[in-house]
Formats: structure tokens, sequence, C-alpha cells
């Protein structure tokens, strides 16, 4: 499948300090994507993107951000809300409640400041664009000692389908989109858990064995083709297949 052309688009990626957000931002600037990147600490950015040190959960500094993007670029054509924590890992009833309510307040209320300042930028340059939530199956399947990740990615899900339903004659393409298992940090976590806290650790052992990722740059093209491409997907929760193998 020829791949979108992202040449002089311009893309923001919230979490891409390292991980999926970084490996997607890199891949995208080598095809000549205008990027805006942001993470807690500052991403160290391709040639020529405009990085900035934003944390998710600050909605004004968000806000701030997009309108500083928009200025330098123009018209957002993509925002990808990546960022996103998988702590606190084990049992619900062992959990902090404060590091559960940490996670929710990323990953729900952090996407949906995102989108609210891409909302608020693409209405006021008359709709269009597109808007991909980054998911993950997680939101789909119940993992022990993932409460908070489960269920906050559920709410993405959701979310996205309010925002997708709410801008229906916008001309915006609103979706969340799960990335499959991508080796990153929060897979190292993963891998790294006791399976007293996560019982589902030996089948992450056994991805990293067999080499069983998708590639940021696989994620990447996936990402552009449902979001920029032509085709519109059937479902606004879209999941990325598997990367081809050799
Ligand atoms: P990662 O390696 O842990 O990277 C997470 C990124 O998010 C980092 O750049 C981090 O940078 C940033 N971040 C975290 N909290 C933030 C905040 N409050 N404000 C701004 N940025 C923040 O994770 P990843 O594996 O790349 O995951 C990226 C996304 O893909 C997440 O939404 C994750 O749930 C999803 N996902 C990943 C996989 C996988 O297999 N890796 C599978 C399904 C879904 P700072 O620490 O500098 O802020």
């Amino acid at each position: 499948m020829t791949p979108v052309d992202v040449a002089g688009k311009v893309v923001v990626i919230t979490g891409a300090s390292r991980g999926l957000g970084a490996g997607m931002a890199a891949h995208l600037a080598a095809g000549g994507a205008l990027l805006g990147l942001c993470a807690r600490s500052e991403p160290s950015a391709p040639a020529g993107a405009l990085s900035r040190a934003v944390d998710v959960t600050d909605a004004a500094a968000l806000a701030a951000f997009t309108v500083e993007v928009a200025d330098a670029f123009g018209p957002i054509d993509l925002w990808v809300g990546n960022a996103g924590v998988l702590e606190p890992i084990g049992p619900l009833r062992d959990a902090d409640p404060a590091a559960f309510a940490t996670n929710v307040t990323v990953n729900v209320a952090g996407v949906a400041n995102g989108a609210i300042a891409y909302l608020r930028h693409r209405h006021a340059v008359g709709g269009g664009g597109a808007l991909v939530n980054i998911s993950s199956g997680a939101g789909g399947s119940p993992y022990r000692g993932w409460a908070a990740y489960c269920a906050s990615k559920a709410a993405v899900d959701m979310l996205t389908r309010v925002i997708a339903a709410e801008e229906t004659g916008s001309g915006t393409r609103v979706l969340a989109v799960a990335p499959g298992v991508v080796d990153t940090d929060m897979q190292a976590l993963i891998r790294s858990t006791p399976a007293d806290d996560f019982p589902d650790v030996e089948r992450f052992n056994e991805l990293r064995r067999t080499d069983s990722f998708n590639s940021p740059a696989w994620v990447a093209e996936q990402v552009v083709r449902v979001a920029l491409g032509p085709d519109v997907p059937d479902d606004v929760v879209v999941r990325i297949p598997d990367e081809p193998r050799d």
C-alpha cells in the first residue's frame, strides 16, 4: 500500500521525548512533516521541529503550545495524543489511590486537554484536520494488574467516540488508535514487573524473545493512513495490524 505523503503536513505529537512518540516523530520528520513535539521533558527534536516541555495535564500550557505550533507552521493537520502512563501496576486492592488518580489524569484528562486545544484551533481555522488519540488493546481487554491503565484506555476510546459524534460535520476526522505492541520503556517496565503484580508478564517476555513488535515507523505510517488517507475507517476505534515480517 502506498504510504500517505506527509511532506509539508503539520503534525503535533504529545509524549514525543521517547518511545512511540519519538519514533513516530523521527519517521514523519524524514518524510518532510513539520512537527510540534512535547513531553514533560523537552523532546530532542529532529531538525526543524518545534519542541517544548509541556505536561499534558496542564491545559493552559498545552493550549499555548498549540498556538505556538500554528503560528510557526500554519494550521495543524494532525494531532496525535500519544502521551500516556502505565502505572500503577498490581492488584487494585494494593493500589495507592493517588497513583490511580494520576494515571487517569494523564491518560484521560491529558488526552482531553489536547483534544480541547486542537478542536478549538481547528474550529478557528474553519474545521478539518485529524485528531488521533493513542489508545491500547488494553482498553478492550481486562489485564490483571492494569486496572488504572485498562480503565483509562477504555475511557480514551469512549472519549474519542463522543468527540467524533460531536465533530460530525466539522470535517475533522476523529480516531482512537491502538498501536499494537511497540518495544519502548513502557514495555521494559511491563517485562520487569513481578508475576505477582502482573500475571501475564510471560506473554510479554515471549514477545521480546520473538521480537514480535510493531515498529514506531510502521505505527506512524498506519496512523497517517487512517488519519489523512482517502479512506475513512469504518469505526472510530482502530487497531493497527501487526507489522508484516520478512
Ligand atoms: P513510554 O516509552 O513510557 O513514553 C511515554 C511518553 O509520554 C514519554 O515521551 C513521556 O515523556 C510522555 N509523557 C508521560 N507523561 C506525560 C505527561 N504528563 N505530559 C506529557 N508527556 C508525558 O511509552 P510508549 O510505549 O511510547 O507509549 C506511548 C503511547 O502508546 C501511550 O499512550 C501508551 O499507552 C500507548 N501504547 C503503547 C504500547 C506499547 O506497546 N508500547 C501499546 C499500546 C499503547 P516524559 O516522561 O518526558 O513526560
